[in-house]
């Protein structure tokens, strides 16, 4: 008889070969994960996000949160007013697209994955603040 053992998926207890790491559910579940994940990084290294983000960087140079208030700051990026996860088909969409200085997008991108994940490993920063009474 061949040794079991229990599927890696957190809170999973499905009993599966020894030699496998996910029950046949959650290997569907991790596969389709890294597909998913991978269509974003081809986005982002394909030719032609790489020329038309430059291209729009030439005509939108400066940084719309910065303009906002009142700061002229060169963008840095450009970054999806509809993120691709919400919206892909407007990855190419002009309209969608808005120039932004790193400070700006890291904020931005921040926010939706705190929103998105809720995990203590978002809450990090909370434990670097400096300890009070000294
Ligand atoms: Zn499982
Ligand atoms: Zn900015």
């Amino acid at each position: 008889m061949k040794p079991k053992k229990i599927c890696s998926h957190a809170g999973c207890n499905t009993l599966i070969d020894f030699d496998q790491k996910f029950c046949s559910k959650h290997n569907d579940v991790s596969k389709w994960r890294m597909s998913y994940e991978g269509k974003y990084r081809q986005f982002y290294k394909s030719k032609r996000w790489i020329r038309e983000s430059k291209q729009f960087l030439i005509t939108n140079c400066v940084c719309v949160k910065c303009l906002d208030e009142g700061i002229i700051k060169k963008a840095d990026v450009v970054d999806h007013i509809v993120p691709l996860k919400v919206d892909w088909s407007k990855r190419f969409d002009h309209n969608n697209w808005q120039a932004l200085c790193h400070r700006h997008h890291g904020e931005k991108t921040g926010a939706e994955q705190r929103a998105r994940t809720n995990s203590p490993t978002s809450f990090r920063g909370a434990t670097l603040q400096t300890p009070r009474g000294r």
